[in-house]
């Protein structure tokens, strides 16, 4: 390894750290001078090895007791905790660019998802009997064999916790793919949590397209739970169908948060912008279109942008920032692509807060706050999933009006309404077509573990939390029936 590089991320196989053939370099985003580590390009044949491993690992998985299995996922949750503590979530920061805090959510989140499915699959997992004149009936639960988890960028931990928790805690065992741009943190993780575990359980291929896709067609992996963007998803699912594997797909979103008229702007303030900056704006259920009573639109917008342009951009090991730079330089890219289209149209756009280092500003993918008057409900930066710091206000005459703007474009993932009048913001959320609405709040706090989460349309098929919503979805039923 050469010396200037900390970090390496290969294979975790069989509980081994494997080495691969090929890597590539991973940069800060925030400093991109500094190479932070290496992460390797598997290969077909290294995800077959993987395969194979958790193939042989699941023989003895399957029938491990559900109770002996919960004991195993509150090892693998101490680990996260331990490791919370530790230096991984300063490196998740430097290879993704976002908070420290936001990488220590992470972690705490990943660590409460396998203690909540520790908790839950035992009850889960009990077969049914029943009896009547006629026959004896059991209906059982299987688990499906080895599932491959393909993760994003943007909350690496708590999105694989996500998968291997109800995968391990039904039975089964597991191959994750991380994202070439955010995989070193996550696969030291799995490295130790596997290492608490019998060998094969959990195994970890990095790598690109070649990786992924060899995962997703692989015949011995029985699910696939895929998290990422929707074209990359329609091609997982296309591919999981000629196998019938069953798959889960936690897709894009664009979610709108809607401002009633009673609302209390200043207070509402801190949690808006929480839902719309947090990761820089990178988080799927983020808030990424805001409606406001036409009579509201300019009071509004003058008070959020007060309040934007508090916020300070810089590297997310400097605890001044108010968030970091975005991940990789196509995300930036496609930020400032947008940027420059809104520039181009009627709309009114701000460029707000502050840099905290100017000098490392282009050294970094930094975007500064942006925000948008935007009176075309339908114009590129409302219809997109932006996924970045900027982020467009639209205004609205009824609440048929906006509730088909709402409802109007490809995404369904999160929304929310946020008012004083708890009865007026129900009735308004059951007509919002997303896997989620939230009153009040749009954020990692509007999250509970026990509530399924997941997308409609374009979002996403399936659901990940959740107790047999999810659960159910990483089994398979068996019926028996003796007839007298
Ligand atoms: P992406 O779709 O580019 O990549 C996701 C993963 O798929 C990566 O690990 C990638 O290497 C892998 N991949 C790429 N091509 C593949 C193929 N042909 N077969 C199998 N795997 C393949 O997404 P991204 O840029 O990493 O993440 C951003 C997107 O993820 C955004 O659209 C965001 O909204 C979405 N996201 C959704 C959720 C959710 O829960 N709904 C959560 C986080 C992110």
């Amino acid at each position: 390894m050469e010396k200037s590089i900390k970090v390496r991320a290969g294979a975790v196989i069989n509980n081994t750290h494997l080495e691969a053939d090929n890597y590539s370099k991973l940069y800060d985003p925030g400093n991109l001078n500094e190479l932070v580590g290496e992460v390797a390009l598997g290969s077909k044949q290294d995800v077959d090895k993987a395969v194979q491993a958790a193939h042989k690992a699941f023989q003895t998985w399957k029938t491990t007791p559900a109770d002996q299995r919960a004991q195993y996922l509150l090892k693998a949750a101490e680990v996260i905790e331990k490791e919370a503590q530790g230096d991984l979530p300063s490196l998740l920061v430097k290879e993704h660019g976002g908070m420290l805090w936001e990488a220590e959510t992470d972690f705490y989140l990943g660590n409460g998802v396998l203690q909540y499915y520790s908790s839950i699959a035992e009850d889960f997992m009990k077969s049914e009997q029943s009896e009547d004149d006629a026959s004896w009936i059991s209906v059982e639960k299987v688990p499906k064999g080895v599932v491959g988890a393909i993760v994003p960028w943007n909350m690496p931990i708590i999105l694989t916790m996500m998968k291997l928790g109800p995968a391990l805690a039904t039975g089964n065992t597991i191959v994750v793919k991380p994202s070439p741009t955010a995989p070193l943190a996550l696969t030291l993780l799995l490295e130790k949590i596997a290492n608490v575990l019998p060998s094969g359980v959990v195994n970890v291929v990095n790598g690109e397209t070649e990786a992924g896709s060899s995962l997703v067609d692989h015949p011995l992996v029985k699910k696939v739970a895929f998290t990422g963007g929707a074209s990359t998803g329609k091609i997982v699912a296309e591919s999981a169908a000629q196998h019938f594997k069953s798959f889960t797909l936690e897709l894009g979103g664009n979610d709108p948060a809607i401002i009633l008229d009673d609302a209390d702007v200043n207070e509402i303030m801190p949690k808006l912008l929480k839902g719309i900056f947090t990761r820089s704006g990178q988080i799927c259920f983020a808030v990424k279109r805001i409606y406001v009573p036409n009579h509201m639109l300019d009071s509004f917008y003058e008070t959020l942008c007060q309040h934007v342009d508090e916020l300070t951009v810089g590297h997310g090991l400097d605890s001044k920032a108010s968030y970091g730079p975005l991940n990789n330089k196509k995300q930036y890219d496609l930020v400032n692509d947008l940027i420059e289209q809104t520039k181009k149209t009627s709309a009114e756009i701000k460029v707000l807060g502050k840099k905290l280092d100017d000098d490392n500003w282009n050294n970094g993918y930094y975007i500064l706050p942006h925000v948008v008057k935007d009176k075309d409900a339908n114009s590129p930066i409302v219809s997109c999933e932006q996924f970045g710091p900027v982020i467009p206000v639209v205004p609205y005459d009824s609440i048929e009006e906006v509730i088909d703007q709402a409802n109007d474009f490809e995404y369904g993932l999160g929304s929310s309404i946020w008012s004083s009048d708890f009865d007026r913001a129900l009735e308004i959320s059951r007509s919002i077509e997303a896997g989620s609405t939230f009153i009040n709040s749009h954020s990692f706090d509007s999250l509970s573990l026990g509530m399924p989460f997941g997308g409609v349309k374009n979002s996403g098929l399936g659901r990940e939390l959740g107790g047999a919503a999810t659960l159910s979805a990483y089994i398979d039923y068996h019926s028996i029936r003796a007839v007298k």
